[in-house]
């Protein structure tokens, strides 16, 4: 069974061994205190579970915190996304390009609006959406960007932004991992035309389900306050004709997307606490990069020089080469230790819907390569430091047992 029987090294849970941990460690999840559970009970004592005060105290709280003029909150980030596709005006014979190590709802927002997702490739050190190959497939039906800030370190936003200018094309960062991540000492929410949040547990700052769309563009602002209310409004100012106070009017279409007020209380408490979640992230973060840096064959994304990553996932890459395992085995061997390992992500144009779309293996080469030996460690601020340790103490046993031996 061992591939190693030549070295002594402890048994591999997986092979009937004793587990790292005795219980499971997530990947992720959400730390509410007392104080975020007496602000979703106050609302449920207060005559407003709904469409009350709290929505308009949470985005104010959002768009403060990111530095921009106005915030539209969603029932899902997927939906916020979906939103931006249409406030920026996305339509059948649009080109939207994003990249495809991403979660699925980065890209499925443009086809919903009937548009066409375009995939631009990773680079090889970061993983994040490559500037210079965004370029090569900037064509006269590109219509907008949608560059993903992989694992909560930034993209190179100025450089995406300066593209979208020589190209009169629309910028919708998906930020769903870097809320309170900087770069170059701004805020992720400042950069782009429209920024999306996501509120999911596993995220920086939950609300449960939920998302948010952060702006400084007012026509942008008010498109996304009808899209998340069925296009229905009933404003004076917009209607064509009134017949009186009850009259409201759908110009457009739109869908039912609003978020809460018990939601958005819980975001709103939420909020007051993302500073220290985001430097607890950190910590975890830099702690693990130090122990890995001297396990031979693993390597973790190259971080810019001017980028603060706010930490959502830490993903590490097995050189192959290195060891006698694939992937697959090193993961369940992990899994086996009790460490919750997960991938992030399977690249999306792989996935059966698309490839019946008529996107192609091998279209984007580096994303295809990175998704084959990569693992996501456990990373949320609740974590403890023995449970960082745990981590490290079963990566080490694991890489160990199957190193390759010259
Ligand atoms: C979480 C996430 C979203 C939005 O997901 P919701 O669950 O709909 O809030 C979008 N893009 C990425 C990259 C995500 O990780």
């Amino acid at each position: 069974m061992s591939k190693n029987q030549t070295t002594c090294h402890p048994l591999l849970a997986l092979h009937g061994g004793q587990p790292v941990r005795g219980s499971m460690l997530a990947y992720g999840a959400q730390w509410l205190d007392e104080t975020d559970i007496e602000a979703v009970v106050s609302v449920l004592r207060s005559d407003f579970i709904t469409q009350g005060p709290k929505i308009a105290e949470f985005e104010r709280k959002v768009a403060a915190y990111a530095g921009a003029s106005y915030a539209v909150a969603f029932s899902s980030g997927t939906g916020a996304l979906h939103g931006a596709c249409y406030a920026a005006g996305i339509q059948a014979g649009d080109e939207v390009i994003t990249t495809s190590m991403t979660f699925l709802a980065s890209s499925n927002c443009v086809l919903y609006c009937g548009g066409t997702p375009v995939f631009a490739d990773i680079h090889p050190e970061t993983y994040n959406i490559d500037p210079e190959d965004i370029s090569s497939k900037i064509t006269t039906r590109t219509k907008a960007i949608i560059p993903v800030d992989y694992t909560g370190q930034p993209v190179q936003i100025d450089r995406i932004m300066e593209l979208a200018r020589d190209n009169g094309l629309v910028v919708i960062q998906d930020a769903a991992h870097s809320i309170g991540a900087e770069y170059k000492g701004r805020r992720v929410g400042s950069w782009a035309d429209m920024t999306m949040f996501s509120f999911h547990p596993v995220k920086h700052v939950t609300t449960g389900e939920g998302g948010i769309i952060v702006t400084n563009n007012e026509d942008y602002y008010k498109k996304l306050l009808l899209f998340r209310n069925h296009g229905m409004t009933k404003d004076p100012d917009d209607l064509l004709k009134n017949d009186g106070p009850w009259y409201y009017e759908m110009q457009n279409l739109g869908y039912h997307y609003r978020m809460t007020d018990i939601q958005a209380a819980l975001g709103a408490s939420q909020m007051d606490k993302l500073d220290e979640y985001v430097k607890r992230r950190r910590d975890i973060a830099a702690y693990y990069t130090k122990e890995i840096a001297e396990i031979e064959g693993i390597q973790v994304p190259v971080q810019y020089q001017d980028a603060s990553s706010s930490w959502h996932l830490y993903v590490i890459r097995f050189d192959a080469g290195r060891f006698n395992a694939s992937r697959k085995e090193i993961f369940e061997a992990l899994r086996a230790e009790n460490i919750g390992v997960h991938v992030h992500y399977i690249p999306v144009h792989l996935q059966p819907y698309y490839q019946k779309l008529g996107y192609l293996q091998g279209s984007c080469p580096v994303a295809e390569a990175v998704y084959q030996q990569i693992i996501t460690l456990p990373l949320f601020p609740r974590m403890t430091d023995r449970d960082a340790e745990d981590v490290i103490t079963a990566l080490r046993k694991i890489a160990a047992y199957y190193r390759k031996i010259d």
